[in-house]
C-alpha cells in the first residue's frame, strides 16, 4: 500500500501568473505547478512534488548504473585545493570553480565534478590489476559558478548530478565500460521519456579525447546540434570546421568609437561582460598581411555566450598562445599591433555573433569586416560553428541543425588524472602503471527540466508515468457529501493498496480549479468522481498526455483492479 497524498494537506503552492524571470516553458511550469522555488540566482529548493520527481529520476539512473556493476558511493561536496593543485585544475578551471578558505586558511572548493577526489580516494588502496576494472558512482549536488545561471534547473549554480568514474588496466577494458555506460545512458533517456540524440562532443574542462554527449531535443536547448540522415551527429563545437557553402553578405564597414579601451579589463567593461569573464583572442593577418588580433569576451565555456552565429575562422587564444604569437599579454587595441582587427563582440555586446574590427587608429574600430576579404586567420583554436546545409564529414550530404539540452556526457579520460596525481596499480609483471580512467555524468535536475520541455502543453505538465510525482489523481467534484466523497476515498484507497501512487484532491475547491491544477501538475491519469457519475455507477477517466477521456462503469473498474 502506498501513502495517499491528500491535496488538502500537500505543500504545492501553485502560481496563476507566469513568473517574470522564467523565460522557458520548463522553468515556468515547474514554478507554477508548485514543484520548486527559487532561493537565489541559480539556486532552487524542491518542494514535495518536485522532489518526488527528482527521486524517481535518481532511481532510474541508479538502477541503470547498478545494472552495469557500478557501485554507489558518496564523496564530500567540499574538496581540498591540494588535490586540484595536483591535477593542475586549480589554475585551469577558471571562475566557475567555487573557491573558499576555511578558518585555518586552507583552500577549498565546492565540487563541480569529482575526478580529483575519486582519484585520491582509490590511489592508495586500489593496487592490483586483479581488482580492475572498477566503476564507482554517486548522486550528489554539484556547484558551478556559471557565468550566466538561467532557465531554472537547466543551468543552475547548484544542481544534482550522477557522476561515475571507472578505472582500468587497458584501453580495451575502458572501451568496454564506456560502451556499457553509453548503452545505460540511452536506456536512462528512454526510461525518462526523453526524445534524445547521442552526439560527438568536445571534452572541454574535463580532459580526454573520446567523448559523447546525450542531448534531449528541444528548442529551448542551449546547444546547437548538427546531424545527418546517415546517423552522424555532433554538437556545434565539434561539427565546426565543416565546409560552409553559404556566402557572407557584403557588409559595410562602420566606424565605432571605443575611447579609453586599452586593456582586457577595459574591453570587458566596454563590452558589458560580467566581471568574472575573461577576454581571449585569436591572431591572424589583415588584407595587407599585417598581424591582427580578434578578441572575444567570455569564459571557458563558449556556449554560454550563446553565440547566434560565430564567424568563420573565429577562435580563441589563451594568454600563453597570445604570448607565443608575439602579442602582448593582456593588451588590446593598437597596443603592440601595427594595424588591424581588434575587438569581437555581438551587436548586443553580449556575445560573439557580430564583431568589430579595429582601424589603424587607436580607439577606433570597424563593424562588419569580413574574413577573407578584410583579413585572414593564422592561428586556429577549436571553436567554429556549423550551420544548416553544411557538408556532413561522414557522407557528404547536407547536415541539418536542431537544438538540444545536454543531459549527460561520457568521457574516456585516459591517464590525465592518474598520471598527474600518481595513481597507479601493479600490472601482471609487477610494474607500476597509471590507471586508465573514464568518467560519466548525468544532470539529474537538468533532466527534470528537459522532461518538462518535451512533455507539456498550454495547460501544464504531462509527466511520463516513470517520473510522475504520482500516477493517478482522484478528483471528487464535491467534497463533504455522503455520495461522491466516499466513492473517491474508496477508489483512492483501492488503487493505493495495489501500489499505485495516488493523489486525492480532497479540497473544497470548484471543479474548474481542480481540473486546471490537475492539468498543470501533470498527473498521468485523472479519475473524476461526480454526482451524476456515481448515480450512473460510473467513473470518468482522462489521460493527461493525450487528453483522451473515457467513462468506465464501477463493474469495469472493479474488473480492471482484479
Ligand atoms: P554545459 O555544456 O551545459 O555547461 P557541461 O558540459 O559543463 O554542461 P558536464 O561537466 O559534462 O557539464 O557535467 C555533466 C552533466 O551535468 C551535464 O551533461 C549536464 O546535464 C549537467 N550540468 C552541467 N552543468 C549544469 C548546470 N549548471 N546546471 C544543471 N545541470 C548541469
Ligand atoms: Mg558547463
Ligand atoms: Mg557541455
Ligand atoms: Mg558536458
Amino acid at each position: 500500500m502506498t501513502q495517499i497524498m491528500r491535496m488538502s494537506a500537500l505543500y504545492a503552492p501553485t502560481l496563476k501568473e507566469v513568473p517574470n524571470d522564467a523565460d522557458i516553458v520548463s522553468h515556468q511550469l515547474l514554478l507554477r505547478a508548485g514543484m520548486m522555488r527559487k532561493s537565489a540566482t541559480g539556486l532552487y529548493s524542491f518542494l514535495p512534488l518536485g522532489w518526488r520527481v527528482i527521486k524517481k529520476i535518481e532511481n532510474i539512473v541508479r538502477q541503470e548504473m547498478d545494472a552495469i556493476d557500478a557501485q554507489e558511493i558518496m564523496m564530500p561536496e567540499l574538496q581540498p585545493s591540494e588535490l586540484w593543485h595536483e591535477s593542475g585544475r586549480w589554475d585551469d578551471y577558471g571562475p566557475e570553480l567555487m573557491r573558499m578558505e576555511d578558518r585555518h586558511g586552507h583552500g577549498l572548493c565546492l565540487g563541480p565534478t569529482h575526478e580529483e577526489l575519486i582519484t585520491d580516494l582509490v590511489r592508495n588502496e586500489l593496487k592490483s590489476y586483479k581488482q580492475l576494472p572498477l566503476t564507482l558512482y554517486q548522486i550528489q549536488s554539484k556547484f558551478r559558478d556559471e557565468i550566466r545561471p538561467r532557465f531554472g534547473l537547466m543551468r543552475s549554480r547548484e544542481f544534482i548530478m550522477k557522476d561515475a568514474y571507472s578505472f582500468h588496466a587497458s584501453q580495451e577494458s575502458l572501451q568496454q565500460t564506456y560502451d556499457d555506460m553509453s548503452d545505460a545512458y540511452a536506456r536512462i533517456c528512454e526510461r525518462l521519456g526523453l526524445d534524445f540524440r547521442p552526439v560527438q562532443a568536445d571534452s572541454g574542462q574535463i580532459g580526454g579525447s573520446v567523448t559523447c554527449e546525450y542531448h534531449a531535443l528541444a528548442d529551448a536547448g542551449e546547444a546547437e546540434l548538427a546531424s545527418c540522415t546517415c546517423g552522424w551527429a555532433a554538437n556545434s563545437e565539434v561539427a565546426a570546421c565543416l565546409p560552409h557553402p553559404t556566402e557572407y553578405a557584403e557588409t559595410e564597414l562602420k566606424k565605432i568609437e571605443t575611447p579609453g579601451v586599452h586593456t582586457i579589463a577595459e574591453l570587458a567593461a566596454f563590452l558589458n561582460c560580467p566581471e568574472s569573464s575573461t577576454v581571449k583572442a585569436m591572431v591572424g593577418k589583415d588584407a595587407e598581411g599585417n598581424p591582427i588580433a580578434l578578441f572575444v569576451p567570455g569564459d571557458h565555456e563558449l556556449n554560454e555566450l550563446k553565440a547566434e552565429r560565430v564567424i568563420d575562422g573565429f577562435a580563441l587564444m589563451s594568454d600563453e598562445e597570445l604570448e607565443a604569437a608575439g602579442l602582448p599579454k593582456g593588451s588590446i587595441g593598437c597596443v603592440g599591433l601595427p594595424a588591424g582587427v581588434r575587438i569581437v563582440a555581438d551587436s548586443s555586446l553580449q556575445g560573439i555573433a557580430h564583431w568589430v574590427v579595429g582601424a589603424n587608429e587607436d580607439g577606433f574600430h570597424y563593424v562588419g569586416a569580413e574574413q577573407g576579404r578584410d583579413f585572414t586567420v593564422d592561428v586556429w583554436a577549436d571553436l567554429c560553428t556549423v550551420r544548416e546545409g553544411d557538408t556532413c564529414p561522414e557522407c557528404g550530404k547536407p547536415v541539418s541543425m536542431c537544438r538540444g539540452i545536454e543531459v549527460g556526457q561520457v568521457f574516456q579520460l585516459g591517464t590525465k588524472y592518474s598520471q598527474n596525481m600518481g595513481a597507479t596499480y601493479l600490472d601482471e609483471n609487477g610494474k607500476e602503471q597509471p590507471f586508465i580512467m573514464g568518467c560519466y555524468g548525468v544532470g539529474v535536475s537538468r533532466c527534470m527540466a528537459a522532461i518538462v520541455e518535451q512533455h507539456s502543453d498550454e495547460y501544464g505538465i504531462a509527466w511520463p508515468a516513470s517520473v510522475a510525482p504520482a500516477h493517478v489523481c482522484v478528483l471528487p467534484l464535491v467534497v463533504g457529501d455522503d455520495v461522491v466523497q466516499p466513492v473517491a476515498e474508496r477508489v483512492a484507497r483501492e488503487l493505493a493498496e495495489l501500489g499505485v501512487e495516488v493523489v486525492l484532491d480532497d479540497r473544497k475547491e470548484r471543479p474548474g480549479v481542480k481540473f486546471a491544477e490537475a492539468d498543470l501538475m501533470g498527473w498521468p491519469l485523472q479519475i473524476v468522481v461526480g454526482k451524476r457519475g456515481v448515480a450512473n455507477q460510473e467513473l470518468e477517466l482522462k489521460v493527461r498526455s493525450t487528453g483522451e477521456k473515457s467513462t468506465i462503469s464501477f463493474d469495469e473498474y472493479a474488473e480492471a483492479l482484479a
